[in-house]
C-alpha cells in the first residue's frame, strides 16, 4: 500500500511537472506572439503615418505647381519627383523611431511585377524586401504602374526574444530548479526506501538467526534441569555442549553488529603492526580447515609476493580475510573451487580471494559494499547473512588506506582484489613489529 501510494505520488508530481512545462511553454509562446503583433501593429502605424504626410505633402498647393512645371518641362512624372528619397528616409526614422523600432531595418520602392527598384535602402536584401510580410501600397500618392514600399526586419526575432529575455530567463531558471529539486527529492525518497528495505530485512534475518540459538539453548536448559537426568552425565554433558555452542554462535552474532559499529565510530581501535600477510592467510586458512575438508572444498593457494609485511591490524585483517573466505564458500553451491593468491609491487601487496561460484551481475557489484546490502534473494540460494560483512571489510581496508575491487560473472565465479599499501602516512611513525 506504500509502495504504491509513493508511485502514485511521483507519477501524480511527474504529469504535473511536464503539465507545467507545457503550460510555461505555451505561455512563452502566445507572449512572443503577442508581442511580434504589437510590433507589426506599431510598423503598420508607423508606416501609414509616413504616407499620410507624403499624400498631404503631395496635395500642396506650391507642390502641386513644381509638378505642373516638371510635367510641362519632361512631358511625364516620376515617382522622384513625388516621393523625395531623403524625405522619405527621414519621415521613416522618425517615425519609427516614434514606435521604439530603432534597430537595423531595410527597405524600397519597388515596382511589383517587373520587381525593379526605384529607390530605398536595401544593399543585397532586394529579395528579402519583396518576399517580407511588410507591404504598403503606395498607388493614393503614385498611380502610374504598381508600386510597393517593402520593409524587411533581418534581427526581428532575436529583438522580440530579447525584449522578452527577463521572463524567459527566469521561466527556465524556475523550471530547471523545480525539475531538479523534484528529482532529488525522488531519489532521497527512493534510497530512503531502500534503506528501509534493507533494515527491515536485516531486522527479519537478526530475529531468525537470534530466536533459534535462544530457543535451543533454553531448552537444554530445561533438559538439564529434569530429575532424571541429574545422574546421566552423558546426557548432562551434551545439553552443556549444546548450550555452549549456542552461546557462541549468538555471541558471533553480536560481534560481527558490534565490529561495525565500534570501526565506524572509532578509528583508535585498530592497532597498527608490521605484520607478514601470508602468517595472518595461513592462520585464517587453518582455521577453515575443517569446513574446507567437510564441504569438499577444492583450495588453491599461491603465496606469490615476494615481500608481504605490511602495517595491519592483525585481528580486523584476519576477519577481513576469513570473511572473504567465508563468502566464497557460502556463495559456490556446487563443486566449490576457492583460490587465494598474493602478489606484491614495490608499493603494495595483494591478496585475491576467487571462487567459481553463482557470481555478482554488473548492477549489484555496485552495491555489495554498502551496509546491509544483500543481492536480493533470486540470486542467494536462501544463504544466510545480514550484508554487514563486505561492508565491514572494505571499511577495515579504507582504514589501512588501501582498497578492495570486485570482478564477477554472473555463474562463473567471483574474484575480491586487496591492496594494501607497504607505506601510509599513518605507519610512517609507527615503528611497532611482529
Ligand atoms: P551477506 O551476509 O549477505 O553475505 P556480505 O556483505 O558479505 O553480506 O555480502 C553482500 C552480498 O554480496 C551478499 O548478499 C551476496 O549476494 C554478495 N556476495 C558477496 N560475496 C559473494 C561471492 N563470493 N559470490 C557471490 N556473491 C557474493
Amino acid at each position: 500500500m506504500k509502495k504504491k501510494f509513493i508511485r502514485y505520488i511521483i507519477l501524480f508530481v511527474s504529469i504535473s511537472l511536464i503539465g507545467i512545462v507545457f503550460t510555461q511553454l505555451f505561455w512563452v509562446k502566445k507572449s512572443i506572439y503577442l508581442k511580434k503583433e504589437q510590433f507589426d501593429n506599431s510598423i503598420r502605424i508607423a508606416i501609414k503615418s509616413v504616407l499620410n504626410q507624403l499624400q498631404e505633402r503631395k496635395s500642396d498647393s506650391t507642390f502641386l505647381l513644381t509638378l505642373k512645371k516638371l510635367r510641362c518641362r519632361k512631358g511625364h512624372i516620376e515617382i522622384t519627383d513625388i516621393i523625395n528619397p531623403k524625405l522619405l528616409d527621414s519621415l521613416l526614422k522618425e517615425e519609427l523611431g516614434c514606435m521604439a523600432i530603432n534597430h537595423a531595418y531595410y527597405y524600397g520602392i519597388y515596382n511589383d511585377p517587373t520587381g525593379r527598384f526605384v529607390m530605398g535602402h536595401y544593399h543585397s536584401f532586394k529579395k528579402f524586401v519583396i518576399n517580407s510580410p511588410y507591404q504598403f501600397s503606395i498607388s493614393a500618392i503614385y498611380r502610374p504602374g504598381n508600386y510597393y514600399l517593402g520593409f524587411y526586419f533581418p534581427g526581428k526575432t532575436s529583438l522580440l526574444v530579447w525584449q522578452m529575455k527577463a521572463w524567459l530567463i527566469l521561466s527556465v531558471f524556475f523550471l530547471i530548479s523545480l525539475i531538479s529539486s523534484f528529482i532529488y527529492v525522488v531519489s532521497i525518497l527512493l534510497k530512503q526506501k531502500k534503506i528501509s528495505e534493507m533494515k527491515n530485512d536485516f531486522i527479519n534475518n537478526m530475529t531468525h538467526e537470534l530466536k533459534t540459538p535462544i530457543a535451543t539453548s533454553s531448552l537444554a536448559a530445561e533438559m538439564l534441569l529434569k530429575p532424571h537426568i541429574l545422574y546421566d552425565t552423558k546426557r548432562i554433558t551434551k545439553y552443556a555442549e549444546v548450550i555452549i555452542y549456542e552461546n557462541q554462535r549468538l555471541e558471533k552474532l553480536v560481534e560481527q553488529v558490534l565490529q561495525i559499529s565500534v570501526i565506524e565510530k572509532n578509528s583508535e581501535t585498530f592497532k597498527f603492526k608490521k605484520t607478514d600477510v601470508h602468517i595472518l592467510l595461513d592462520t585464517v586458512i587453518e582455521s577453515m580447515e575443517l569446513r574446507l575438508k567437510e564441504g569438499n572444498i577444492r583450495l588453491e593457494y599461491k603465496l606469490g609476493a615476494s615481500y608481504s609485511m605490511v602495517w595491519v591490524d592483525k585481528i580486523h585483517m584476519m576477519n577481513v580475510f576469513y570473511n572473504l573466505m567465508d563468502n566464497a564458500i557460502k556463495y559456490s553451491p556446487e563443486n566449490p573451487k576457492i583460490a587465494v593468491e598474493t602478489s606484491n609491487t614495490k608499493q603494495g601487496v595483494f591478496i585475491r580471494v576467487s571462487d567459481n561460484g553463482i557470481g555478482i551481475s554488473q548492477g549489484h557489484q555496485k552495491h555489495i559494499f554498502e551496509n546491509l546490502y544483500r543481492v536480493p534473494k533470486g540470486n542467494i540460494h536462501e544463504v544466510h547473512g545480514f550484508g554487514l560483512g563486505l561492508y565491514y571489510v572494505k571499511t577495515v581496508i579504507e582504514h589501512h588506506k588501501g582498497t578492495i575491487t570486485v570482478k564477477s560473472e554472473p555463474g562463473k565465479g567471483t574474484q575480491f582484489e586487496i591492496y594494501l599499501p607497504f607505506k601510509t602516512e599513518s605507519n610512517d611513525n609507527n615503528t611497532n613489529e611482529s
